[in-house]
């Protein structure tokens, strides 16, 4: 067995892993790298393998770490199909077209830019285009969750839910007596929405996220109250309240709050926007996935109710619906994008509300480093929104808790269950990564924790 691990070695995004099992190759997962200032360079930068030579990708789930190479995997030679879980399929469509979307987006104001500046030539194209992500999206072949899939080489493959976001799943490879677990991104066990993850078999090696293996998130209890208590105030100041959401699955997440909130009338039935046409394809994606969420959520959608719908939701999905939340200036509770406040319809409700004092911001989500959501959860009394200067009078309020990944104790739990299976810790800081390796170490674990691009065989 060889594995290299082409993304998400001591770092956090661009998860991807090649392995070769005897005279079978597999990749598992082909996601973009974010954020940092090299993030385009690795983007473009050649794989550490041969894409012509492996015989099938597996994806673990939609998000765009995870999927978002795969357009680029193809344009360089990769013929074979990409399995994952159904779900998976049609969330990786709406999440690649947006990437292709957005790349087009910054290559022509990048473009404009250079042109007055008499260097056009110096503009890299976009990685891919919607025709590219045409192709990649003919390759997808939908799997279904706890099945067992024959691939090439004498292996099979088992997708399990891994409880993250919709669709998601830890993947088991078999092959002779070897077996490998890939646990992709594991859930929150106090997720909302989705069902823990499936504990995994004994195994030989497996490869396990860390992205949050030092810490213990809050519990959902203390979360859900403090959220209850945020909006309740927020909405008795009159203004509105904003929410800045990630398009899959903290939208539908909070959704499923506020509609809980108002069912009991525990907050007041006032209007509620999501203003996003991702997180509202995406809604209906949820809307229609019954089978891995909790008891609770499944037993609604099984009586016809939307559990993702307070009952004042509207969606609003062309730029003029949008704007005309503009003219709302209380009252109204409004979900957009992006997660970061980095850009999207979020920016035109900021600086519509932002300077009014009894307006409010409730922040559910991290904020990196550098964006104007951090700068806005740090304290700042003046932001700049589309070149214009905002005072910032809106009260602003972080919810921790609301994560929808694993934290220490999850991990723990998961990987205790493949035995004295070897570890390849991915997917997490390299800081984190190390601690964590001693933690497994001082308890007899052997671990390794993968360099970029380099081959390690077992
Ligand atoms: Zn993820």
């Amino acid at each position: 067995m060889e594995i290299t691990c082409a993304g998400a070695a001591r770092g956090v995004t661009g998860s991807c892993h090649h392995l070769r099992l005897q005279g079978a190759r597999l990749l598992l997962d082909c996601g973009l790298f974010q954020g940092g200032s090299d993030a385009e360079e690795r983007n473009r930068a050649a794989f550490p393998f041969e894409p012509a030579d492996v015989d099938a990708v597996l994806v673990s789930h939609g998000h765009l770490d995870h999927v978002g190479r795969l357009p680029l995997l193809l344009e360089r030679g990769y013929r074979g199909p990409i399995l994952a879980t159904a779900a998976t399929c049609h969330i990786a469509e709406v999440i690649l077209r947006d990437a292709a979307r957005l790349q087009q987006e910054d290559y022509r104001r990048a473009l404009r830019k250079a042109t007055r500046a008499g260097r056009e030539g110096e503009v890299e194209p976009p990685l891919y285009d919607d025709a590219d992500v045409d192709r990649t999206m003919e390759r997808f072949q939908p799997v279904t969750m706890d099945d067992s899939v024959d691939l090439p080489g004498g292996v099979t493959a088992r997708f399990r839910p891994a409880g993250h976001v919709l669709g998601s799943a830890t993947i088991q490879l078999e092959q002779g007596g070897t077996r490998v677990v890939f646990s992709g991104d594991l859930g929150n066990r106090e997720s909302a929405l989705q069902a823990p993850a499936e504990l995994p078999d004994a195994c030989d090696v497996v490869l396990v996220e860390t992205t949050y293996a030092e810490r213990n998130h809050r519990s959902r209890q203390a979360t859900e109250a403090e959220f209850a208590a945020v909006l309740k105030a927020s909405l008795e100041r009159g203004g509105n309240v904003l929410i800045p959401t990630f398009a899959l699955e903290r939208s539908q997440a909070v959704l499923y709050e506020i509609r809980r909130l108002m069912e009991r009338d525990a907050i007041p039935r006032v209007r509620v926007f999501l203003d996003s046409p991702m997180a509202t394809r995406l809604t209906r994606f949820y809307e229609h996935g019954h089978n891995e969420f909790r008891q609770e959520v499944r037993e609604l959608l099984a009586r016809g109710q939307d559990p993702f719908a307070p009952p004042t939701l509207e969606f609003t999905v062309d730029s003029e619906a949008s704007k005309a939340i503009n003219a709302v200036t209380g009252g109204a509770i409004i979900l957009a994008g992006s997660g970061m406040m980095t850009g999207g319809r979020i920016l035109h409700h900021l600086k519509h509300n932002l300077w009014r004092d009894d307006a409010s911001l409730v922040v559910v989500g991290y904020q990196a480093e550098g964006t104007l959501g951090r700068a806005l959860v740090g304290g700042a009394e003046r932001v700049h929104i589309y070149g214009e200067e905002i005072k910032v009078r809106a009260g602003v309020h972080t919810i921790n808790g609301f994560s929808a990944h694993a934290d220490h104790d999850d991990i723990r739990r998961w990987l205790d269950a493949t035995g004295d299976a070897e570890v390849f810790l991915v997917h997490g800081e390299p800081e984190v990564m190390d601690a964590f390796a001693g933690e497994l170490r001082a308890d007899g674990r052997r671990v390794t924790v993968p360099e970029p691009a380099e081959r390690y065989r077992r």
